[in-house]
């Protein structure tokens, strides 16, 4: 069965088409090797940034998806109250993300839960994670690890968010994640 794109998927299409026929205008003024490079940066910006657009929809569609199946609360399966939707953010490893859902609360026991929770409980997802911890732990400093991070992933990581992600990934190494990194001394 043929998935028909919703409007914000159709809009993604339409940049990416944009970008390709950019570049190849840009292709048709390239006399020098020199002239590569800002269509090379060029590329890596705009194509990043249609990548996290996508991701973004993508997951977003789970959320909708999901919202009304967490309704019944997990710990007494009572019906929980629908509090609003809200947004909230969530770095990836292709840049910021939000996404909105339904926050759902529960009037016997007072559990809630965010529906975005169904793609990700952290402000930070996974693979996100683990190239944040890879730079911490690679670099001389978390300031430099800073500067990789937004540079590499295109994201604004505080160096003491760097810091605390290396820290927890050496005493709590998850499954699936990469191997536990051996913290050196780093300032
Ligand atoms: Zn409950």
């Amino acid at each position: 069965m043929e998935t028909e794109l919703s409007d914000g998927m159709q809009l993604i299409v339409s940049k990416f088409t944009q970008l390709v026929k950019s570049l190849m205008q840009q292709a048709e003024q390239i006399d020098l090797p020199e002239q590569v490079r800002p269509l090379e940066q060029t590329l890596r910006d705009q194509g990043r940034s249609i990548l996290q657009l996508l991701l973004q929809q993508v997951l977003q569609s789970v959320v909708d998806r999901r919202q009304e199946s967490l309704r019944a609360c997990p710990h007494c399966s009572s019906n929980r109250r629908h509090q609003g939707v809200r947004s909230r953010q969530l770095d990836s490893s292709l840049g910021r993300l939000v996404l909105t859902g339904i926050y759902w609360k529960c009037p016997c026991c007072f559990w809630h839960q965010h529906s975005v929770d169904s793609v990700g409980d952290e402000p930070v997802r996974l693979l996100m994670k683990d190239l944040m911890v890879l730079a911490g732990v690679s670099s001389t400093s978390f300031d430099k690890a800073q500067i990789v991070t937004r540079h590499l992933l295109g994201v604004d990581a505080d160096d003491e968010a760097i810091r605390h992600l290396c820290l927890k990934a050496g005493s709590e190494p998850e499954p699936g994640s990469l191997p536990r990194p051996c913290l050196r001394a780093v300032s």
